[in-house]
C-alpha cells in the first residue's frame, strides 16, 4: 500500500554537462516502478525542471530557510523552491546536523516550512556509530522523529517522508543490513503508531547509507523499507537505476 520511493542525493557535486549525462539515463533507464526524486545543487533545479519536464521524476532541494523571504544572505525560501517545481525538501541531513550545526529545533521549523509552501519534506534521522555502540539508537531516532512530530503533529506524517540514514553508513561503504535497516524502521513506525496507527502504516520510511545496486534489492524487499536515499551511487547513471529497478 504504500509505493516505494528511490531518491537521489547529489549533495555538492555535478556541472551542467555531467547532470545532463545522469538526467538523460535515468529518463531512459527507470521502469517505473518506483517514486523517484533527484536532490541536486540549487542552482542546478533550473536545469532539472527543464530536462525532467514531462516525466515522472521529481526533483527538490537539499536545504532551505524556515523563513519565507528577508535579510539571510545566501540562504533560499520553501516558496522558492516551489516557483521552480520541486516537490521535495530534503530536511535534517546528518552533514546538515553535523557539518552546519543544525539542531531538532532547526529541523522541525524547516519540516513545518516546508509543509506550509505544499512541499514534501524528507527528513533525516539516523545515529552516529558512538551511538549505536552504547545501544541508544532507538533513543536517538526517537528524539530526532520526536521533535517533529512535536512541532507539527501526527496528521503530517502523512505526507512527511523519513529517510533513516546510519551516520555510520553514509559514504563509508558499510550498509546496515537488511535485517538492522527493518529494525530500526519498524521502530519507528512503532514509534508513529503510538500516535495513530493508521499515519503510520502509511507514512514512507526510506533506508539511505551506501545504498547500491547490489544491496538495493533485499534492503526493499524488508515489510517496513519503503525505498532508499541514494548519495554516491546516484551519481553513477547504471548504478542508481539499477537501484530505481530494484523496486518490487
Ligand atoms: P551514500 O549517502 O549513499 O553515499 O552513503 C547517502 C546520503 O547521505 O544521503
Amino acid at each position: 500500500m504504500r509505493r516505494l520511493l528511490v531518491a537521489a542525493n547529489w549533495k555538492m557535486n555535478g556541472s551542467k554537462e555531467s547532470n545532463a549525462l545522469l538526467l538523460n539515463a535515468f529518463k531512459a533507464g527507470f521502469d517505473g516502478s518506483a517514486d523517484t526524486a533527484i536532490f541536486p545543487p540549487a542552482v542546478y533545479v533550473p536545469q532539472l525542471s527543464e530536462e525532467l519536464a514531462g516525466t515522472s521524476i521529481a526533483y527538490g532541494i537539499q536545504n532551505a530557510h524556515f523563513e519565507k523571504s528577508g535579510a539571510f544572505t545566501g540562504e533560499l525560501s520553501m516558496d522558492m523552491a516551489k516557483d521552480f517545481g520541486c516537490q521535495y525538501v530534503l530536511v535534517g541531513h546528518s552533514e546538515r546536523r553535523e557539518i552546519f550545526g543544525e539542531t531538532d529545533a532547526d529541523v522541525a521549523k524547516k519540516v513545518a516550512a516546508i509543509l506550509a509552501a505544499g512541499l514534501i519534506p524528507m527528513l533525516c534521522i539516523g545515529e552516529t556509530l558512538e551511538q549505536r555502540e552504547s545501544g541508544i539508537t532507538e533513543q536517538v531516532c526517537e528524539q530526532q522523529v520526536g521533535a517533529v512530530l512535536e512541532k507539527v503533529g501526527i496528521a503530517a506524517f502523512e505526507k512527511i517522508v523519513i529517510a533513516y540514514e546510519p551516520v555510520w553508513a553514509i559514504g563509508t561503504g558499510k550498509t546496515a543490513t537488511p535485517e538492522q535497516a527493518q529494525d530500526v524502521h519498524a521502530f519507528i513506525r512503532a514509534y508513529l503508531a503510538k500516535s495513530d496507527q493508521a499515519v503510520a502504516d502509511k507514512t514512507r520510511i526510506l533506508y539511505g547509507g551506501s545504498v547500491k545496486a547490489a544491496s538495493a534489492g533485499a534492503l526493499f524487499g524488508q515489510p517496513d523499507i519503503d525505498g532508499g536515499l541514494v548519495g554516491g551511487a546516484s551519481l553513477i547513471a547504471d548504478e542508481f537505476v539499477a537501484i530505481c529497478n530494484a523496486t518490487q
